[in-house]
Protein backbone atom coordinates (compact mmCIF):
# COMPACT_ATOMS: atom_id res chain seq x y z
CA UNK A 1 0.00 0.00 0.00
CA UNK A 2 1.42 3.29 -1.27
CA UNK A 3 0.24 6.32 0.68
CA UNK A 4 -1.21 9.45 -1.02
CA UNK A 5 2.24 11.43 -2.41
CA UNK A 6 2.14 14.87 -1.37
CA UNK A 7 4.85 15.77 -3.26
CA UNK A 8 3.60 15.95 -6.42
CA UNK A 9 0.00 15.39 -6.21
CA UNK A 10 -0.78 19.08 -6.53
CA UNK A 11 -3.50 18.27 -9.05
CA UNK A 12 -6.55 16.25 -7.18
CA UNK A 13 -8.10 18.34 -4.64
CA UNK A 14 -8.37 16.44 -0.82
CA UNK A 15 -11.81 15.87 -1.46
CA UNK A 16 -11.25 13.99 -4.61
CA UNK A 17 -9.12 11.39 -3.04
CA UNK A 18 -10.54 8.18 -2.10
CA UNK A 19 -9.11 4.79 -2.01
CA UNK A 20 -11.46 1.74 -3.22
CA UNK A 21 -12.40 -0.69 -0.48
CA UNK A 22 -10.89 -3.68 -3.17
CA UNK A 23 -8.52 -3.00 -6.01
CA UNK A 24 -10.21 -2.44 -8.97
CA UNK A 25 -8.86 -2.58 -12.87
CA UNK A 26 -9.75 0.46 -14.86
CA UNK A 27 -10.16 -1.67 -18.14
CA UNK A 28 -10.20 1.63 -20.80
CA UNK A 29 -7.66 4.24 -19.50
CA UNK A 30 -6.21 6.70 -22.69
CA UNK A 31 -2.94 6.92 -21.18
CA UNK A 32 -1.07 7.41 -24.30
CA UNK A 33 -3.04 11.04 -24.64
CA UNK A 34 -0.69 13.86 -25.00
CA UNK A 35 -2.58 15.39 -21.46
CA UNK A 36 -0.86 12.57 -19.44
CA UNK A 37 2.81 13.11 -21.13
CA UNK A 38 4.06 16.02 -18.63
CA UNK A 39 3.28 13.74 -15.09
CA UNK A 40 2.28 9.85 -15.98
CA UNK A 41 4.30 8.60 -12.70
CA UNK A 42 2.25 10.86 -11.00
CA UNK A 43 -0.74 9.80 -12.64
CA UNK A 44 -0.17 6.10 -12.01
CA UNK A 45 1.16 6.45 -8.16
CA UNK A 46 -2.16 8.31 -7.50
CA UNK A 47 -4.01 5.53 -9.18
CA UNK A 48 -2.14 2.93 -6.63
CA UNK A 49 -2.83 5.05 -3.74
CA UNK A 50 -6.52 4.89 -4.99
CA UNK A 51 -6.08 1.01 -5.10
CA UNK A 52 -6.63 1.56 -8.69
CA UNK A 53 -4.42 -1.82 -9.63
CA UNK A 54 -4.04 -2.70 -13.00
CA UNK A 55 -4.61 -0.62 -15.89
CA UNK A 56 -5.29 -1.28 -19.69
CA UNK A 57 -4.25 1.11 -22.00
CA UNK A 58 -6.22 1.44 -24.82
CA UNK A 59 -4.60 1.54 -28.45
CA UNK A 60 -6.37 3.38 -30.89
CA UNK A 61 -3.95 3.27 -33.61
CA UNK A 62 -0.56 1.86 -34.45
CA UNK A 63 1.37 4.89 -33.02
CA UNK A 64 -1.16 4.70 -29.57
CA UNK A 65 -1.08 0.65 -29.52
CA UNK A 66 2.91 1.22 -29.98
CA UNK A 67 2.92 3.22 -26.78
CA UNK A 68 0.93 1.74 -24.81
CA UNK A 69 2.60 -1.25 -25.10
CA UNK A 70 6.08 0.81 -24.11
CA UNK A 71 4.56 1.78 -20.89
CA UNK A 72 3.05 -1.90 -20.36
CA UNK A 73 6.87 -2.91 -20.12
CA UNK A 74 7.98 -0.29 -18.62
CA UNK A 75 5.45 -0.40 -15.91
CA UNK A 76 4.09 -3.56 -13.71
CA UNK A 77 -0.06 -3.60 -13.46
CA UNK A 78 -0.29 -1.93 -16.61
CA UNK A 79 -1.33 -3.83 -20.40
CA UNK A 80 -2.48 -2.25 -23.88
CA UNK A 81 -4.98 -3.12 -26.14
CA UNK A 82 -3.98 -2.85 -30.13
CA UNK A 83 -6.50 -1.72 -32.46
CA UNK A 84 -7.79 0.88 -34.96
CA UNK A 85 -10.83 2.85 -33.62
CA UNK A 86 -13.75 3.78 -36.14
CA UNK A 87 -12.94 7.40 -36.32
CA UNK A 88 -9.91 6.37 -38.28
CA UNK A 89 -10.94 2.87 -40.19
CA UNK A 90 -10.11 4.95 -43.44
CA UNK A 91 -6.53 4.80 -43.06
CA UNK A 92 -6.79 0.49 -43.03
CA UNK A 93 -4.74 -0.94 -45.35
CA UNK A 94 -2.25 -4.33 -45.83
CA UNK A 95 0.63 -2.40 -43.83
CA UNK A 96 -1.45 -1.32 -41.03
CA UNK A 97 -3.34 -5.51 -40.69
CA UNK A 98 0.19 -6.48 -40.58
CA UNK A 99 1.53 -4.22 -37.88
CA UNK A 100 -1.75 -4.63 -35.81
CA UNK A 101 -0.97 -8.52 -36.16
CA UNK A 102 2.21 -7.94 -34.95
CA UNK A 103 1.19 -5.63 -31.87
CA UNK A 104 -1.30 -8.63 -30.98
CA UNK A 105 1.65 -11.06 -31.08
CA UNK A 106 3.43 -9.05 -27.98
CA UNK A 107 2.38 -10.60 -24.91
CA UNK A 108 1.71 -7.12 -23.44
CA UNK A 109 -1.36 -6.63 -25.40
CA UNK A 110 -4.33 -8.21 -23.54
CA UNK A 111 -7.17 -7.57 -26.62
CA UNK A 112 -7.57 -6.41 -29.66
CA UNK A 113 -9.60 -3.31 -30.38
CA UNK A 114 -10.36 -0.29 -29.55
CA UNK A 115 -11.94 -1.36 -33.12
CA UNK A 116 -15.74 -1.45 -33.91
CA UNK A 117 -18.71 1.46 -35.49
CA UNK A 118 -19.50 4.75 -34.75
CA UNK A 119 -22.40 6.00 -37.13
CA UNK A 120 -23.33 9.10 -34.75
CA UNK A 121 -19.95 11.25 -36.19
CA UNK A 122 -19.47 9.08 -39.04
CA UNK A 123 -15.35 10.40 -39.35
CA UNK A 124 -14.93 7.34 -41.37
CA UNK A 125 -17.39 6.43 -43.77
CA UNK A 126 -19.60 3.26 -42.48
CA UNK A 127 -18.44 1.21 -45.67
CA UNK A 128 -14.76 2.25 -43.94
CA UNK A 129 -15.91 1.64 -40.59
CA UNK A 130 -17.16 -2.33 -41.81
CA UNK A 131 -14.15 -3.18 -43.47
CA UNK A 132 -11.35 -1.91 -40.73
CA UNK A 133 -13.47 -3.86 -38.39
CA UNK A 134 -14.59 -7.02 -40.18
CA UNK A 135 -10.54 -7.34 -40.73
CA UNK A 136 -10.00 -6.77 -37.29
CA UNK A 137 -12.74 -9.00 -36.14
CA UNK A 138 -10.77 -12.06 -38.17
CA UNK A 139 -7.31 -10.90 -36.16
CA UNK A 140 -9.30 -11.65 -32.94
CA UNK A 141 -10.24 -14.51 -34.23
CA UNK A 142 -6.47 -15.29 -35.62
CA UNK A 143 -4.74 -14.22 -32.34
CA UNK A 144 -7.32 -15.85 -29.88
CA UNK A 145 -7.33 -12.72 -27.71
CA UNK A 146 -10.71 -10.96 -26.78
CA UNK A 147 -12.36 -7.48 -28.35
CA UNK A 148 -12.43 -4.06 -26.83
CA UNK A 149 -14.96 -2.79 -28.53
CA UNK A 150 -16.37 0.53 -29.44
CA UNK A 151 -20.09 1.34 -30.65
CA UNK A 152 -21.93 4.73 -30.85
CA UNK A 153 -25.57 4.62 -32.90
CA UNK A 154 -24.40 1.82 -35.02
CA UNK A 155 -25.54 -1.23 -32.67
CA UNK A 156 -27.88 -3.07 -34.84
CA UNK A 157 -25.16 -3.70 -37.59
CA UNK A 158 -22.59 -4.14 -34.74
CA UNK A 159 -24.86 -7.14 -33.25
CA UNK A 160 -25.13 -8.20 -36.74
CA UNK A 161 -21.54 -8.53 -37.66
CA UNK A 162 -20.63 -10.24 -34.28
CA UNK A 163 -22.98 -12.74 -34.69
CA UNK A 164 -21.44 -13.57 -37.80
CA UNK A 165 -18.25 -13.82 -35.76
CA UNK A 166 -19.76 -14.88 -32.62
CA UNK A 167 -18.32 -18.62 -33.08
CA UNK A 168 -15.12 -17.72 -34.44
CA UNK A 169 -13.70 -15.29 -31.97
CA UNK A 170 -13.53 -15.55 -27.70
CA UNK A 171 -15.12 -12.96 -25.50
CA UNK A 172 -15.50 -9.14 -26.07
CA UNK A 173 -16.64 -6.20 -24.62
CA UNK A 174 -19.05 -3.07 -25.51
CA UNK A 175 -16.50 -0.47 -23.80
CA UNK A 176 -18.07 2.77 -22.68
CA UNK A 177 -22.19 1.19 -23.27
CA UNK A 178 -24.34 4.02 -23.44
CA UNK A 179 -27.11 2.45 -25.62
CA UNK A 180 -30.67 1.59 -24.99
CA UNK A 181 -32.18 -1.62 -23.56
CA UNK A 182 -33.19 -3.48 -26.44
CA UNK A 183 -29.40 -3.60 -27.49
CA UNK A 184 -28.36 -4.48 -24.20
CA UNK A 185 -30.18 -7.33 -24.47
CA UNK A 186 -29.16 -7.75 -27.78
CA UNK A 187 -25.42 -7.95 -26.28
CA UNK A 188 -26.55 -10.20 -23.55
CA UNK A 189 -27.57 -12.81 -25.96
CA UNK A 190 -24.38 -12.57 -27.76
CA UNK A 191 -22.99 -13.00 -24.55
CA UNK A 192 -20.64 -9.78 -24.01
CA UNK A 193 -19.05 -8.05 -21.58
CA UNK A 194 -19.87 -4.77 -21.06
CA UNK A 195 -18.01 -1.67 -20.02
CA UNK A 196 -19.21 0.95 -17.61
CA UNK A 197 -17.63 4.48 -17.81
CA UNK A 198 -18.67 7.78 -15.68
CA UNK A 199 -21.44 8.82 -18.18
CA UNK A 200 -23.84 7.17 -15.87
CA UNK A 201 -22.79 9.95 -13.61
CA UNK A 202 -24.13 12.22 -15.58
CA UNK A 203 -27.69 13.52 -14.20
CA UNK A 204 -28.31 15.37 -18.08
CA UNK A 205 -27.89 11.86 -19.86
CA UNK A 206 -27.52 9.02 -17.94
CA UNK A 207 -30.95 8.56 -17.20
CA UNK A 208 -31.48 5.72 -18.54
CA UNK A 209 -28.40 4.10 -18.16
CA UNK A 210 -29.45 4.29 -14.12
CA UNK A 211 -32.33 1.87 -14.67
CA UNK A 212 -30.55 -0.45 -16.73
CA UNK A 213 -27.40 -1.49 -14.74
CA UNK A 214 -29.50 -3.90 -12.60
CA UNK A 215 -29.80 -5.59 -15.77
CA UNK A 216 -26.20 -6.37 -16.90
CA UNK A 217 -25.07 -9.52 -15.15
CA UNK A 218 -22.65 -9.12 -12.93
CA UNK A 219 -20.19 -11.48 -14.44
CA UNK A 220 -19.97 -9.93 -17.25
CA UNK A 221 -20.12 -5.98 -15.67
CA UNK A 222 -16.56 -4.01 -15.98
CA UNK A 223 -15.63 -0.52 -15.54
CA UNK A 224 -13.47 2.24 -17.11
CA UNK A 225 -12.67 5.84 -16.52
CA UNK A 226 -12.07 6.51 -20.30
CA UNK A 227 -9.75 8.73 -18.81
CA UNK A 228 -9.21 11.72 -20.08
CA UNK A 229 -12.27 11.87 -21.12
CA UNK A 230 -15.79 11.49 -19.25
CA UNK A 231 -15.08 13.50 -16.19
CA UNK A 232 -17.49 11.85 -13.87
CA UNK A 233 -20.00 14.68 -13.04
CA UNK A 234 -20.55 13.00 -9.08
CA UNK A 235 -17.63 14.54 -8.25
CA UNK A 236 -17.50 16.70 -4.91
CA UNK A 237 -15.18 18.74 -5.83
CA UNK A 238 -14.06 21.02 -9.00
CA UNK A 239 -10.95 19.73 -11.08
CA UNK A 240 -8.49 21.79 -12.66
CA UNK A 241 -8.46 21.24 -16.04
CA UNK A 242 -11.61 19.15 -15.96
CA UNK A 243 -8.59 16.07 -16.98
CA UNK A 244 -10.24 12.86 -16.14
CA UNK A 245 -7.47 9.76 -14.27
CA UNK A 246 -7.80 6.27 -13.11
CA UNK A 247 -7.35 7.54 -9.28
CA UNK A 248 -10.85 9.09 -10.11
CA UNK A 249 -12.54 5.31 -10.92
CA UNK A 250 -13.69 4.51 -7.44
CA UNK A 251 -15.97 7.49 -7.74
CA UNK A 252 -17.55 5.71 -10.78
CA UNK A 253 -17.96 2.18 -8.69
CA UNK A 254 -19.45 4.23 -5.86
CA UNK A 255 -22.24 5.34 -8.54
CA UNK A 256 -22.56 2.29 -10.19
CA UNK A 257 -23.17 0.17 -6.88
CA UNK A 258 -25.53 3.10 -5.47
CA UNK A 259 -28.13 2.24 -8.79
CA UNK A 260 -27.80 -1.67 -8.53
CA UNK A 261 -28.12 -1.32 -5.02
CA UNK A 262 -25.28 -3.17 -3.97
CA UNK A 263 -22.15 -2.70 -1.74
CA UNK A 264 -19.01 -0.58 -3.13
CA UNK A 265 -16.55 -3.51 -1.91
CA UNK A 266 -18.98 -6.17 -3.81
CA UNK A 267 -18.91 -4.96 -6.49
CA UNK A 268 -15.35 -3.63 -7.22
CA UNK A 269 -14.28 -7.56 -5.97
CA UNK A 270 -16.33 -8.48 -8.99
CA UNK A 271 -15.92 -6.29 -11.32
CA UNK A 272 -11.90 -6.97 -10.74
CA UNK A 273 -12.42 -11.13 -11.04
CA UNK A 274 -14.05 -10.59 -14.47
CA UNK A 275 -11.87 -7.98 -15.53
CA UNK A 276 -8.58 -10.58 -14.55
CA UNK A 277 -10.25 -13.19 -16.19
CA UNK A 278 -11.43 -11.48 -19.25
CA UNK A 279 -7.79 -9.89 -20.20
CA UNK A 280 -6.23 -12.87 -19.29
CA UNK A 281 -4.47 -11.33 -16.28
CA UNK A 282 -2.19 -12.67 -14.03
CA UNK A 283 -4.04 -12.92 -10.44
CA UNK A 284 -2.23 -11.42 -7.20
CA UNK A 285 1.17 -9.82 -8.10
CA UNK A 286 1.35 -9.48 -11.65
CA UNK A 287 4.92 -8.66 -12.35
CA UNK A 288 8.37 -8.31 -9.80
CA UNK A 289 8.37 -4.33 -9.53
CA UNK A 290 12.22 -2.98 -10.29
CA UNK A 291 13.83 -0.09 -8.94
CA UNK A 292 12.58 2.11 -10.99
CA UNK A 293 9.05 1.34 -11.16
CA UNK A 294 6.18 3.99 -9.85
CA UNK A 295 4.11 1.51 -10.04
ZN1 LIG B 1 -14.58 4.34 -27.47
Amino acid sequence: MVAPTDTFDDVLPEALRVTSPAPLVDIGANLTHESFARDLPAVLARARAANVTTLILTGTDREHAEQAVALAREHAGLFATAGVHPHDASQWDPALEHAMRELHGQSEVVAVGECGLDFNRNFSTPAEQERAFEAQLGLAAESGKPLFLHERDAGRRMREMLHTWRDDISDAVIHCFTADRETLYGYRDLDLHIGLTGWLCDERRGHHLRELVGEIPMDRLMVETDCPYLLPRNLPAKLKGRRHEPALLPWIVKEIAHWRGMDEAALARATTATALAFFRLPTGETRPATEHEEF
